[in-house]
């Protein structure tokens, strides 16, 4: 083998691989159809001593992993919160790694830095957000959620007089964290800020799970000169619910706090003229956290900081270290984000923008809705479904009743449970369960640029043939005959 083997074979043979994959996505299980045992079996080699033929550990990864996938990057996945890639962003990401550029600097890669810079002006008009806002491009929402809070931390110890980047936080006035329907990644942000979970307090919430304005007026005039930081919600994972945002944001304001928005993927209704009033108020929050590799399916991983303070922001992050090579007249990328080195990651939220223009990202939105909507209305004509949340956006929750007569909530949840196995089982289309106010459930989520109605009319008899199968005698002992496949 020549001590520098070309490119060109292992990448053909990439290129062939992937496109099997994408264009073959309707045809297979959804769920991975090898066990962790026989995924180890074939992967867990001896490291090699000698070199290998690029195109032949290429070859030997697809082979080895093939049924270890699961379809999230097709039609027929309903769970968590997990999109596709659009074409043109799948290709702008392949190149990216072609390119090899580091996007931490312009220096580093002028076109990288001018692609950032577009990228964050396009998403700022489309989602709605103040032109003047700060932003930054970065591995998640996860992530997001640290640099917004990273800039909130700035922002409320520096009006105090304490810096915190210099001193860090001991010896700092406490900051406190009231926050609204939270997902895990804030408490993950809080805890890596040293904010620690301890001040964070989960706001009570009514009955359609909106956080009382009552309460938390009186939790700011509580402690009113603590540094507070509001987390409100835009797209609740379960039930897509968005707060109130034009009444509480002011209010919180009224105090000194620093408002963050959780907006995973419900900040992209901003892009539908259908849907955008649920954000009404959202604009005037401190800082926004949002995803490209859910809704505007971009491949992983990519997600979207927005602050409407750029000095916090750039407090926050910059750093000058004396062989670093800085703009004058572009944008420096690693002074706005957490990471240093990092993947130029604009490209491919460049090329799905691009690819799908305004009306295409509204239209996204909108099928996803309206999937979701007839997904959930197809399931509540089954006998034996109940539906606990009808999609706001585009979640949804169902719930699967034990039809034995004199079942008890416990009774329900283990069915619901079952009948999640046996959907997983079937192979057809993939939906996971939640617990919700106490009682499991099943998320219906539609986030992929590639369901179409023929997928949510499959989900429809797939589930149908699970409750079906479920009443047969002995279908348990079926299950389970089959249960460690998935
Ligand atoms: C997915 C999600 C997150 C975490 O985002 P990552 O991109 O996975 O880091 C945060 N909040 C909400 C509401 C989410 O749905």
């Amino acid at each position: 083998m020549p001590a520098n083997p070309p490119f060109a074979p292992a990448l053909k043979a990439a290129l062939n691989a992937a496109i099997a994959y994408v264009d073959g996505l309707d045809d297979r299980a959804v769920p991975a159809t090898a066990t962790l045992k026989e995924l180890r079996a074939t992967l867990q080699k001896p490291l090699n001593d000698a070199a290998m033929d690029p195109k032949t550990v290429i070859q030997e990864l697809v082979r080895d992993t093939e049924n270890g996938f699961v379809g999230s990057a097709g039609g027929r996945f309903f769970a968590w919160g997990i999109g596709g890639s659009l074409p043109a962003a799948l290709a702008a990401d392949w190149l990216t790694s072609a390119w090899d550029q580091n996007a931490v600097l312009c220096a580093c890669s002028p076109a990288a830095a001018v692609v950032e810079e577009v990228v964050g002006e396009w998403l700022k008009n489309l989602l709605r957000l103040p032109s003047s806002a700060s932003f930054a491009l970065v591995s998640g929402c996860q992530m997001a959620h640290a640099t917004c809070l990273a800039a909130a931390r700035n922002a409320l110890l520096t009006v105090r007089g304490w810096d915190v980047e210099k001193q860090g936080l001991f010896g700092a006035p406490k900051i406190r964290v009231l926050a609204s329907n939270r997902h895990g990644s804030i408490e993950r942000a809080v805890r890596l800020l040293g904010i620690g979970e301890a001040q964070v307090t989960d706001l009570p919430l009514d009955e359609h799970a909106h956080p009382l304005t009552g309460e938390l007026h009186h939790l700011l005039e509580c402690d009113s000169g603590a540094p507070t930081i509001l987390v409100l919600q835009a797209g609740d994972l379960n039930t897509g619910a968005f707060d109130d945002y034009a009444t509480l944001v002011p209010l919180a304001k009224r105090f000194g706090a620093w408002v963050h928005l959780d907006a995973a993927f419900g900040l992209w209704v901003a892009a539908s003229p259908n849907y955008r009033h649920l954000l009404d108020g959202a604009e005037t929050a401190d800082s926004w956290a949002t995803d490209g590799h859910k809704w505007l399916n971009v491949p992983y991983d990519c997600g979207y900081a927005f602050v409407a303070h750029p000095e916090a922001h750039r407090r926050a992050m910059s750093q000058n270290s004396p062989y670093m090579v800085y703009a004058e007249d572009a944008r420096d990328q690693f002074q706005w984000t957490p990471e240093w080195s990092r993947r130029a990651r604009g490209f491919a939220t460049y090329a799905a923008l691009r690819q799908l223009g305004r009306s295409g990202v509204a239209h996204l939105i909108e099928r996803c809705c309206a999937h979701a909507r007839v997904l959930v209305e197809g399931l509540a004509n089954l006998p034996g479904v109940q539906v606990l949340s009808q999609p706001l956006i585009n979640q949804g929750l169902v719930r699967f009743l034990d039809p034995s007569p004199g079942a008890t909530e416990q009774d329900h949840d283990a069915h619901t449970d079952e009948i999640i196995r046996r959907i997983l089982a079937q192979g057809e289309v993939f939906f996971r369960g939640t617990t919700w106010r106490g009682r499991r459930a099943m998320r219906v989520s539609v986030l992929n640029w590639q369901t179409s109605e023929a997928h949510v009319q499959l989900a429809i008899t797939s589930i149908q043939q699970a409750l079906e199968a479920s009443r047969q005698p002995n279908s348990t002992h079926r299950l389970e005959a089959s249960e460690n496949r998935i």
